[in-house]
């Protein structure tokens, strides 16, 4: 058996790159600019930089503390590869035809003329998302082990001896979808025995390359399942018994990000598996009576937070894992998650103010803190400057300007239950039919019109300083005037100014709000080649000085009809930025909520008389534990609330989310109180219809009649049978008829086409009601 596990380590490391390199080779490749070759010689050239990287930050490089997390695309998908698991519609990518080729890896994640990829979805409670396996009972499964066993030996070659990464079996079945057709009462864990001679082989040939560990991740074991408790510990149990009884293998750790484990812990511990990495930030530390179970393995206690941006209390991680010593456990120092959701370096950040910063621990700066820590468990006092140091940077934060600010507190505390409630919506209906005066079936779209190459490149040449602020503001303008000019002659009833001025509906925010700042290279993956770029909530927020309301009443200005004010919604906000750690994120969405209110008041001061707080977010962040659900629903509507009460009943206000999947929280949606709420609808051809039917939602309702993720123009026909349907389920004096989502990333052709086909469907279906 094989030595101890190595003191300290990460779970996984950004992929992306310090500039963006895989995006960008990526990129090249699918655009035909590079070769494959060239691709791959990029990929490793990261690899080995990361490697490098990891050792100079003090990862022991020979002793299988470096993770090999690295994915061309999604870990997901690497792990269906590996397992041949090739979905049943892809007949010509099947293991009988030979190895995958890069290709063939891309065709699954981005899909081809004939076949949409595989679904895309979130991964834990993190904006990463990854792409979903298809199994059914028949799904062919061969090892495919070629590239992981490539990239161990590439990295031997350079010196390092890795712990290959890998999505852990049970995950992986949990993870999967039915493949369609597999009959109800199947579910891809009944494959479980299915995969598990795979996984052993695995281990054979990871153990003939002089692999000493591996690691298998199985963060659905930190989670709720929709499968009974006592089904998903048997699988742990049937799957690691399995695995650990394959004789002569590496050592498994066997990893829990994103929650705690609780009753779990269990079924774990009884597996023969040498190592279990358990989430010590969002799960609790284990109590004396739980490490017992963990005797003879060794404790990887994932104490840095993975999953944030700030420094680490050093003092207090330290205090903790000194109790766990003192109980006795074998210990490691790691991170809570892979490292994947934060930026690799806060170093080249070079126009963020220096006290922030110090605040920050992307990548890089959280393997340090591992090694602290890993340095003060193995010789107690060593690290005890830089925990010192630590310290005295936190309280440095706590007492710096603008983290607590008086006047934000004080009208926090001082919120009354009507400063939540609208008022009865019979009132508000009445009065804003009055004030608006919109036909039945109102047409209206999400906000955002194409981002057009003359709107980008005048923002980056205001950015440079190439472009004055006026000449800036004119060349938006023009933008208004074109948008306002074309939903006139399109006939919409209610006009947006098209959101030309913001790069990022989050990020325009942020910029224009006390209490954040934005980062330079803060890139983390999204999907594939995706990057967002999430803002810093460092700070007690408030709004300086009215944000959209100049672009709005520029855009009222220039036409009779109502333009609908848009912004963003707290929870999205949240959602979509680093949020400060040091309050409840209730209270930080109640402050970003208030400054929004202000906005709305102005808005409305100025003649906005529809305006629309867009929650595309507020699903995101419902915690994955079902018990912790209704809290956040919770505060998460109170918090839109906050943000919208203040207006007047004759001001319509709006929201948009951007999903279709919403049965579990139409209640929530419902508490929103919004007068018209657009949904996702076109890719699921009507279905929320009936969800809305059932719950018997009582206000306006925009089901998207138009998928706006693709370039495909649909036909006035094909929208007309779609509202028809919606018609059938829905009260018409309810619908508003729009698309999907903004228009942002489409072309001004298709989608000059596909709104007029939508102008001429409600039409013609407002004649016949
Ligand atoms: N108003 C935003 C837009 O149209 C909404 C975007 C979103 O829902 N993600 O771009
Ligand atoms: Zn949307």
């Amino acid at each position: 058996m094989p030595a101890l596990f190595p003191h300290s380590t990460i779970i996984g490391y950004p992929r992306i790159g310090p500039r963006r390199e895989l995006k960008k080779a990526l990129e090249a490749y699918w655009a035909g600019r590079i070769d494959a070759t060239a691709l791959e010689r990029e990929a490793r050239r990261l690899r080995e930089a990361t490697y490098a990287r990891l050792t100079g930050l003090g990862l022991n490089p020979h002793d299988a503390s470096i993770p090999a997390s690295f994915s061309m695309y999604d870990q997901v998908l690497d792990t269906a590869v590996l397992l041949g698991a090739i979905p049943e519609r892809f007949p010509d990518l099947a293991a009988d035809h030979g190895p995958l080729g890069i290709d063939d890896y891309f065709t699954l994640a981005r899909g081809d003329e004939q076949r949409s990829p595989l679904e895309m979805t979130k991964w834990f409670d993190t904006n990463y998302h990854y792409l979903v396996p298809e199994i059914g009972p028949r799904t062919p499964f061969t090892l495919d082990p070629d590239t992981l066993l490539r990239q161990v030996a590439e990295a031997a070659d350079a010196g390092y001896r890795v712990r290959p990464t890998l999505i852990g079996p049970v995950t992986f079945l949990l993870l999967s979808k039915a493949a369609e057709g597999a009959g109800g009462g199947f579910a891809p864990l009944d494959r479980l025995d299915d995969v598990l001679p795979l996984y052993a082989e695995l281990l054979d040939r990871l153990e003939e390359r002089g692999v000493r560990w591996v690691q298998f991740d199985e963060p659905a074991l930190a989670t709720d399942t929709p499968l009974p408790d006592a089904v998903v510990d048997d699988a742990v149990r049937r799957a690691y018994d399995h695995l650990s009884g394959v004789a002569g293998r590496p050592a498994i750790l066997l990893t829990t990000p994103y929650g705690g484990v609780g009753q779990r812990l269990g079924a774990i511990a009884a597996t023969g598996v040498e190592a279990v990495h358990l989430d010590l930030v969002r799960g609790a530390v284990p109590a004396p009576a739980e490490l017992a179970l963990l005797k003879g393995k060794t404790l990887v206690a994932g104490i840095i937070d993975g999953h944030n941006v700030w420094k680490a209390d050093l003092g207090e991680a330290a205090a903790v894992l000194d109790r766990l010593r003192a109980d006795g456990v074998s210990l490691s120092v790691a991170t809570s998650t892979s490292l994947q959701h934060v930026p690799h370096d806060t170093g080249v950040e070079q126009s963020l103010p220096d006290e922030l910063r110090s605040w920050l621990s992307f990548a890089d700066q959280k393997v340090e803190e591992v090694v602290v820590l890993a340095g003060h468990v193995a010789h107690p006092g060593s690290a005890d400057r830089a925990i010192a140091a630590a310290t005295t940077v936190l309280a440095g934060r706590r007492s710096a300007p603008g983290v607590e600010v008086p006047a934000v507190r004080e009208r926090a505390a001082g919120l009354s239950p009507s400063d939540f409630d609208r008022g009865g919506f019979e009132e508000r209906r009445s009065a804003q039919q009055a004030a608006l005066n919109l036909p039945l079936l109102p047409t209206t779209t999400i906000g955002s019109f194409p981002q057009t190459a003359e709107v980008r490149s005048a923002r980056a040449r205001a950015a440079r300083g190439d472009l004055s602020a006026a000449g800036y503001e004119a060349a938006l303008q023009d933008e208004i005037r074109r948008v306002i000019a074309l939903q006139e002659e399109l006939g919409f009833d209610v006009l947006v100014h098209g959101e030309p001025e913001r790069n990022d509906m989050v990020q325009y925010f942020a910029e224009n709000l006390d209490g954040f700042d934005v980062t330079q290279h803060g890139w983390v993956q999204s999907y594939g080649s995706r990057c967002t770029r999430p803002s810093l909530l460092w700070g007690d927020v408030s709004r300086p000085a009215p944000i959209t309301v100049p672009w709005t009443s520029f855009a009222q200005s220039l036409t009779g009809r109502p333009v609908k004010g848009m912004l963003t919604g707290p929870v999205t906000i949240l959602a979509w930025s680093f949020v400060r750690n040091d309050q409840p994120l209730a209270d930080t969405a109640f402050q970003v909520a208030l400054a929004l209110r202000d906005e709305v008041l102005d808005l409305e001061r100025a003649g906005t008389r529809i305006i629309q707080v867009d929650e595309p977010a507020l699903r995101e962040l419902l915690p994955l534990r079902r018990a912790d659900q209704p809290a956040y629903l919770d505060w998460s509507v109170r918090a839109f609330n906050l943000a919208t009460a203040a207006a007047a009943p004759a001001t319509q206000i709006h929201t948009h989310l951007c999903y279709s999947e919403f049965g579990a929280v139409i209640t929530a949606i419902d508490g929103l109180d919004a007068d018209v709420t657009s949904i996702e609808a076109a890719r699921s051809r009507m279905e929320v219809v009936h969800d809305l039917e059932e719950h018997g939602f009582p206000r306006g309702v925009g089901p998207g009649v138009y998928d706006i993720h693709s370039p495909r123009v649909p036909s006035a026909e094909e929208i007309r049978l779609l509202l028809e349907r919606a018609v059938r389920h829905v009260p018409a004096a309810q619908l508003w008829v729009n698309p999907d989502c903004g228009l942002k990333t489409r072309g001004y052709r298709e989608t000059e086409r596909s709104l007029r086909h939508l102008v001429d469907a409600a039409r013609a279906v407002r004649a016949a009601v």
